[in-house]
């Protein structure tokens, strides 16, 4: 069941990406695995599926301890300072990163670790009151603050749009961190790396590929709906 929702949301993608001029392959469906059990996670596994989001530092821990180590975890979740560093070993890429101290903290882990920790930058670019996330205004002067960080490696941006019953309405949110990643330059010790556009989620990931997303972070539509009740 999951696989063929996976394969299904794959192939809206690729029509999306075929429609829009577009590389299919320049869009990487990310399934979002949090509160599902590792048996769900096994079944994309051994179709070939190796990368995977998750928004709980305990949960993602034990997972990692639990499935085949080739899986790249991607944590996209709000990420406790305090919490780091037991994901720095062997984290993929972390989607959520917007305060300064937060990226300090994530580089001294990973220098521990003898290893360079992949970031996105976290845009409210919404503007939403309730959202983490910095603002796009104050994206450039937070980049020139994170750029001087030897174990980072600052790769794109992210955002989470507002849930909304039309995507329509917040098609702005996906075109102004497109902008944003068009008029920064992520130069990081010397190397020019190509900007990462994580956004796009269940409700609205067909708008964010229109706009240039390279990540869509895919729960619901995968692994069905979510229960926090237990
Ligand atoms: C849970 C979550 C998702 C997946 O959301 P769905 O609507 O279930 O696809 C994507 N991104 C973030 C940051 C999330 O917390």
């Amino acid at each position: 069941m999951v696989l063929e929702n996976y394969r299904k949301v794959r192939g809206e993608i690729d029509d999306v990406c075929l429609k829009y001029g577009r590389k299919p392959e320049d869009v990487l469906l990310l399934p979002v695995s949090k509160t599902k059990p590792v048996e769900m996670i096994r079944e994309l596994y051994d179709a070939g599926v190796r990368d995977f989001g998750e928004n709980y530092v305990q949960e993602l821990r034990s997972k990692h301890e639990e499935l085949p180590k080739d899986i790249r975890w991607h944590m996209i979740g709000h990420l406790q300072r305090n919490k780091v560093k037991y994901i720095a070993p062997f984290v993929h890429l972390i989607h959520s990163v917007d305060t300064v101290e937060l990226a300090a903290t994530i580089d001294k882990e990973a220098a521990k670790c003898g290893r360079t920790i992949p970031i996105l930058i976290e845009v409210n670019a919404g503007g939403e009151e309730s959202k983490f996330g910095l603002t796009v205004a104050d994206t450039p002067a937070f980049l020139g603050e994170i750029r001087s960080f030897k174990n980072i490696e600052i790769r794109g941006f992210m955002t989470s749009a507002p849930y909304v019953e039309d995507p329509e309405t917040i098609r702005f949110v996906f075109r102004d961190l497109y902008k944003l990643s068009l008029d920064t330059t992520l130069k990081n010790n010397n190397n020019d790396l190509g900007n990462i556009l994580s956004m796009g989620m269940s409700n609205d990931y067909h708008v964010a590929i229109e706009e240039g997303a390279t990540i869509v972070r895919i729960g619901t539509d995968i692994f069905g709906a979510r229960d926090y009740s237990h």
